[in-house]
C-alpha cells in the first residue's frame, strides 16, 4: 500500500487506536464512529468484533479507512449486538500491509467461551515470548506481537478470562493499551507506565472505551475519566465498573509526543486541552529561541497550535503561509524521488502573495528525517522569502521508539548523526531551533520542567532513557545510549 500522503516517509506514525462500546443497540455503529474518529491514529486497517447474545461472537476486518468500509449497511448487519470493540492500525510491529490475518481485533475461543483483544502499544520482548510459546504448541495465525497476548491467555491456569487476562499482561513487556471483550463484559487495560492512553467514557446506559476523547465525542458520550497506569477495568451490565490493579505500581510514563503530535487536538489529556498545550509549546519555544522576523507561519495542520502560540507570544503576526489541500487523500504515484518532491506540492502550496521578501518564521510540530524540511523551506524561498527560521515544536528526534510508534531506524533520524548547528546548515535555513526538553515539560504542565532522576514521562525519543528496557531490540544488537 502506497503512503498515505507525501510526508508518510518523515514523520513518525502512532501505529493503532482502539474503541469498545457495551450497553447500546447496535454497539458496532457507535464503533465504527469512534474509529473513523481515531483514524489519524492508523489507516492501514481496521476490524471491529460483536457479540449478540443470539448470534454470538462476529468480526470483519478490512484493509484501508473505516469510512470506506464500516459505513456499508450491508457489512454492519453482519455485526450485531450491544457490545463490540475495533481497532485502527498502521502497524510496526508485524509486516506491514502483509495480510488481512495481522489486522485485529484478534479473537479467542477458550474452555469458557471467546474473547476478543484490540492493543495499542508495543511488546518489547514479543520475541523471547513468540519463541516459548511457539516452542510449547502456541500455533500463531499472525506476525503481530499482539497475539502472544491471547496465546497467553489461552496458558493461563485462571478459571476466567479477565483473570487470564492478568496472567497474560503480567508476561508482557512494555507499552499496552487493551481493549477487550467477552460475551458479556467490556475490558480496558493500561500497561503499568500508562505509556500509551486509554480513557473512559458513559454513553446513555451504557460505557465506552476509547484511545482518545476526541473518538467519545463524535458518539456522544460524556468523558469520565482516564483509565490509569496499570490498572484494569472489567465493565458488565449485571455488575457495572470494576477496576483492578494487576500489577506492581510504579512511576507513570505517558507518552510525552502524544501531547507534541500523536493525539487529536481536540482531545483531552491528563486534564488538559492537547491545543492548548500545543499552542504553550509555542509560547515556550517563543520565549527560548527569538528572532526577529515578519511573519510566523505553520507547517500546516500539526505545527499549527504551536504556530498560535508563538505569534502570540512574540507579537510577530501569524498567517497562513503554506496552504494545505484539504482534498489531496491518498497518492497514488509510485514513491519516486521525483514524484516525492512533486508530492508535496500535491499537498501543501505556498502562499506567494503574503510570503514575497518577508521574514518568514516556520514552526513545525517535529523534524525526523528532514526530508520534509527541506522541501518546505525550498517552497518558501521560491515563493520569494527574505529569510527562514525554523522553529520546532519538539526537541531533536535522536532515537526510536520502541513503544507503538513507527520510527525510523536510528541511523536514519537526522537529529542521531547532527548536532542542531550541522541541522541547520543541512536544510539550509537562516536559523533552526527546537525546544528544549525543559520546555516541553513546562508546556504540558511541569512548572518545573523534567525531573531529571525520574522523568515524568516518557520521552526515550529524545532523550535515549527507555522506561522500558527494549529486550528484543537489544538481542538484535541495538545499542542503549552509554551512561553519562
Ligand atoms: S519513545 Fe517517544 S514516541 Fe515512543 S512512547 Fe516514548 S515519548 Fe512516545
Amino acid at each position: 500500500m502506497p503512503p498515505a500522503h507525501p510526508f508518510d516517509d518523515d514523520k513518525l506514525k502512532e501505529e493503532c487506536g482502539v474503541f469498545g462500546v457495551i450497553g447500546v443497540a447496535d454497539a458496532a455503529n457507535f464503533v465504527a464512529l469512534g474509529l473513523h474518529a481515531l483514524q489519524h491514529r492508523g489507516q492501514e486497517a481496521g476490524g471491529i468484533v460483536s457479540h449478540d447474545p443470539d448470534e454470538g461472537f462476529n468480526s470483519a476486518r478490512r484493509f484501508g479507512y473505516v469510512r470506506d468500509n464500516f459505513t456499508s449497511q450491508s457489512l454492519m448487519k453482519t455485526l450485531p449486538g450491544p457490545l463490540a470493540i475495533g481497532h485502527v492500525r498502521y502497524s510496526t510491529a508485524g509486516s506491514k500491509g502483509a495480510a488481512i490475518r495481522d489486522v485485529q481485533p484478534f479473537f479467542g475461543e477458550f474452555s469458557m467461551g471467546g474473547a476478543a483483544i484490540a492493543h495499542n502499544g508495543n511488546i518489547t520482548n514479543a520475541d523471547a515470548l513468540r519463541r516459548e510459546l511457539i516452542e510449547r504448541g502456541s500455533i500463531f495465525q499472525s506476525s503481530s506481537d499482539s497475539e502472544c497476548i491471547i496465546h497467553l491467555m489461552a496458558r493461563s491456569l485462571q478459571r476466567n478470562i479477565p483473570e487470564r487476562m492478568e496472567d497474560a499482561l503480567r508476561r508482557v513487556e512494555g507499552a499496552f493499551s487493551v481493549v477487550a471483550m467477552t460475551r458479556t463484559k467490556l475490558i480496558g487495560v493500561r500497561d503499568p507506565l500508562g505509556v500509551r492512553p486509554l480513557v473512559l467514557g458513559k454513553i446513555g446506559d451504557g460505557w465506552a472505551l476509547s484511545s482518545e476523547t476526541c473518538a467519545l465525542d463524535i458518539i456522544g458520550a460524556e468523558y469520565v475519566r482516564e483509565i490509569e497506569p496499570g490498572e484494569m477495568v472489567v465493565i458488565s451490565e449485571k455488575h457495572g465498573i470494576e477496576s483492578v490493579r494487576p500489577f506492581r505500581t510504579q512511576p507513570s510514563k505517558f507518552c510525552v509526543f502524544e501531547h507534541v503530535y500523536f493525539s487529536r487536538p481536540d482531545s483531552i489529556i491528563g486534564g488538559r486541552s492537547v491545543y492548548e498545550t500545543r499552542r504553550q509549546i509555542g509560547v515556550e519555544l517563543a520565549r527560548e529561541s527569538p528572532v526577529e522576523a515578519d511573519l510566523v507561519c505553520a507547517v500546516p495542520d500539526s505545527g499549527t497550535p504551536a504556530a498560535i502560540g508563538f505569534s502570540q507570544e512574540s507579537g510577530i503576526p501569524f498567517a497562513m503561509g503554506i496552504i494545505r489541500n484539504q482534498y489531496m487523500g491518498r497518492t497514488f504515484i509510485e514513491p519516486t524521488e521525483q514524484i516525492r518532491n512533486m508530492g508535496v506540492r500535491l499537498k501543501l502550496n505556498v502562499n506567494r502573495a503574503l510570503i514575497k521578501g518577508k521574514r518568514v518564521i516556520l514552526v513545525d510540530d517535529s523534524v525526523v528525517r528532514g526530508t520534509t524540511s527541506r522541501k518546505i523551506k525550498e517552497m518558501i524561498l521560491d515563493a520569494g522569502a527574505a529569510e527562514v527560521h525554523f522553529r520546532i515544536a519538539s526537541p531533536p528526534t535522536a532515537w526510536p521508539c520502541f513503544y507503538g510508534v513507527d520510527t525510523p531506524q536510528r541511523e536514519k533520524l537526522l537529529a542521531a548523526t547532527m548536532t542542531e548547528e550541522e541541522m541547520r546548515q543541512h536544510l539550509n535555513v537562516d536559523s533552526l531551533k527546537f525546544i528544549s526538553l525543559d520546555g516541553l515539560y513546562r508546556a504540558v504542565g511541569e512548572a518545573e520542567g523534567r525531573n531529571a532522576k525520574c522523568p515524568q514521562y516518557c520521552d526515550a525519543c529524545f532523550s535515549g532513557e527507555y522506561p522500558v528496557e527494549p529486550a528484543d531490540m537489544i538481542q538484535k544488537g541495538f545499542q542503549l545510549k552509554a551512561a553519562e
